[in-house]
């Protein structure tokens, strides 16, 4: 049995880079073999070898409903018989569309994609069409996808042109991205002085979900929104991790901060591959056929992501209530283990927005990328195994969020206290 599971890795490693179809699935930043998933239901996530966990990763952030919900798993089965893809119109791209503007009024058009990176890069393109500006503006610790203009690192100053996030990426395009300091207000405030009049965009996470769980501070967006407004600049939400996560809608649903343009992906696919880009009419009318600014995708709109989309939004829709419940949730098992690491001695900074979370290795507060770095992710590395070991699965890095689904018991929650118990006696 063991023999098999060891085996996949190195075979995978022999035809695909690093074993991997998305580094993030590699466990570089914990150490070991990534372990090799069979399949999955509800909360429960089966390896290889027949071992169950209960999954905090959960697709990384799409599966809200759970692994393989009942209705999902049928409406895309049916659909599937009745073919897969037509590259012409279906009325579900219709429902999709209306029924995310009416969750997210500020959406007025929406186009779908494939992924979120494409919803990204497209909101770029867009934003840089309609202003007629090439430089963009993003926040440090913020994960937009992987198009060259998005993957960019911070430098080093405060507010900084970023440097390619990876080789192969031309310099002079990082160049006119601008890389600033996540909850920084003054840093903004003087960035946008400085350049606000040649930026066409500036993207954010409104919560953000990729340096670990960090929430906006009390007047960040706000501050964000105003100055944008002032200098004509696109101000674009990603919220391909948040949209429909906290409530039947946005993030923005739960602000007075609303933003031109919205991106959305993961959730709205109920676990096939999707994205969606949608805002104000005047922007979104640039976009082919209607505008100039190219845009294009094979399998957008694709029937089986529609159905497992509309699916998983119908299902949302009836628990609107349902959300604060899933919170209380994630709250109580946060709170949980607060308490045995305080017991324990052991210094972590838990960062609990809603169903995501992450344990952050030290004292905190953690409120943008540099305070994130200051973990010891040493100690969540042998956290993790720990963890895992005793049949809890959570993401391989310091730097991700945890996610709960609506599948999640309070005995799971219950399960996962008293593994955290177990993992801490022995770290
Ligand atoms: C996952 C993610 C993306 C990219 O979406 P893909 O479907 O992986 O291309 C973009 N933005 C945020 C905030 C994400 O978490």
């Amino acid at each position: 049995m063991s023999k098999t599971r060891s085996n996949y890795f190195p075979q995978a490693c022999k035809v695909i880079p690093g074993g991997v179809n998305s580094p993030v699935r590699a466990w570089k930043s914990v150490g070991g073999r990534p372990v090799f998933v069979s399949h999955a239901k509800g909360s429960k996530i089966f390896d290889v070898s027949g071992k169950e966990y209960i999954d905090y990763v959960l697709s990384w952030g799409p599966l809200i409903l759970g692994h393989a919900h009942s209705k999902i798993t049928a409406a895309i089965c049916n659909k599937a018989k009745k073919g897969t893809s037509f590259g012409a119109p279906t009325p579900a791209e219709t429902q999709m569309a209306k029924l995310i503007s009416e969750a997210i009024p500020s959406m007025e058009l929406i186009r779908m994609t494939s992924s979120g990176t494409e919803a990204t890069m497209t909101a770029i393109r867009l934003a840089r069409g309609f202003t007629g500006r090439d430089m963009i503006a993003k926040l440090d610790g913020c994960y937009h996808g992987h198009s060259d203009s998005l993957l960019i690192k911070a430098g080093s100053g405060v507010a900084t042109f970023g440097i390619p996030g990876s080789p192969g990426i031309p310099a002079d395009l990082t160049r006119l991205t601008l890389s600033l300091p996540y909850n920084d207000i003054d840093t903004l405030q003087k960035a946008i002085e400085t350049y606000g009049s040649r930026l066409a965009a500036i993207i954010v996470e409104p919560v953000a979900g990729n340096m670990g769980v960090v929430p906006p501070r009390n007047g960040f967006l706000d501050k964000l929104r105003k100055l944008t407004a002032q200098y004509g600049i696109v101000l674009i939400f990603d919220e391909v991790i948040t949209g429909f996560r906290f409530t039947f809608g946005g993030y923005q649903n739960l602000t007075e901060v609303k933003p031109d343009l919205t991106c959305l992906g993961k959730i709205i696919g109920g676990g096939l591959p999707v994205g969606a880009i949608g805002g104000r009419k005047e922007i979104m009318e640039k976009l082919a056929p209607t505008g100039d600014i190219y845009q294009a995708g094979t399998l957008s709109g694709n029937p089986l992501a529609m159905s497992a989309g509309l699916t998983t939004l119908n299902i949302l829709k009836t628990k609107k209530n349902s959300f604060l419940k899933l919170d209380e949730k994630t709250n109580r098992l946060c709170k949980a283990m607060q308490d045995l690491f305080a017991a324990k001695g052991i210094a972590v900074c838990i960062n609990c927005v809603h169903s995501m979370f992450t344990i952050f290795f030290q004292t905190g507060p953690v409120y943008d990328l540099d305070t994130a770095q200051k973990s010891d992710t040493m100690m969540f590395a042998r956290f993790f195994h720990g963890m895992l070991k005793n049949g809890i699965w959570l993401a391989p890095s310091q730097f991700e969020a945890g996610f709960l689904s609506f599948a999640h018991t309070q005995k799971d929650i219950d399960k996962t206290i008293d593994s955290c118990s177990k993992t801490l006696r022995n770290l």
